[in-house]
């Protein structure tokens, strides 16, 4: 006898920049549009300010998102007829957002939310690593490894053509800052200061 599932479910989708992250996540939203699920999506936006966006990707696609900063306003776009919740740039929300989500799926909701697993300088970013620890689903993708060619898992920074260092602030003025991803052998950062995060979420 199969039990019919009451509580929802999660997936997440990480992996380095440029790994198609968002075209994944398109595609899943895509695919519940096609099954007429009822779908609300949202993003990360840097300011307290509600508004309209896009989740873009690499490839020119897009589509229509809820920007919001914090997580708790996700529960006033949605209702007892939400079926999905897509969220991208989830690396970006304070840790609240992985009780809000918990709370979503213990409603039944499913959540589909995908982020950046590792900051540039190679530790475990933000709310990602503990929404892995309790996803349903988890699907880690890799870039091409813009040095030598390998699969890649690490989001390179540069600044003026030179890898950062570990302590470099994350906005430099009348820097050229571009990422890149690389390979594990590729990938070049200062050890100082690394250590894990680990994230208390009570
Ligand atoms: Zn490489």
């Amino acid at each position: 006898m199969t039990k019919r599932s009451i509580k929802g479910r999660l997936e997440v989708i990480s992996g380095s920049m440029f790994s198609g992250k968002s075209e994944e996540l398109i595609r899943r939203i895509r695919r519940a549009e096609l099954a007429n699920l009822k779908i609300t999506v949202f993003k990360h936006r840097f300011d307290d300010r509600v508004s309209i966006d896009f989740i873009s990707t690499h490839n020119g696609d897009k589509l229509k998102a809820i920007a919001i900063d914090n997580p708790e306003d996700i529960k006033q776009f949605i209702n007892e007829e939400t079926q999905i919740i897509a969220i991208d740039e989830a690396q970006f929300f304070s840790p609240e957002i992985v009780r809000t989500i918990l709370d979503l799926v213990e409603e039944g909701k499913k959540v589909i939310a995908a982020g950046l697993d590792l900051d540039f300088r190679g530790v475990p970013f933000g709310p990602i690593p503990p929404l892995l620890a309790i996803a349903d689903r988890i699907t880690k993708l890799y870039a091409v490894c813009m040095t030598c060619g390998n699969d890649a898992h690490y989001s390179q920074r540069l600044i003026d053509g030179r890898a950062a260092k570990f302590d470099d602030p994350i906005v430099l003025i009348g820097a050229q800052d571009v990422y890149q991803a690389r390979c594990r052998d590729c990938f070049i950062i200062d050890k100082v200061g690394w250590k894990p995060m680990i994230t208390s979420i009570a």
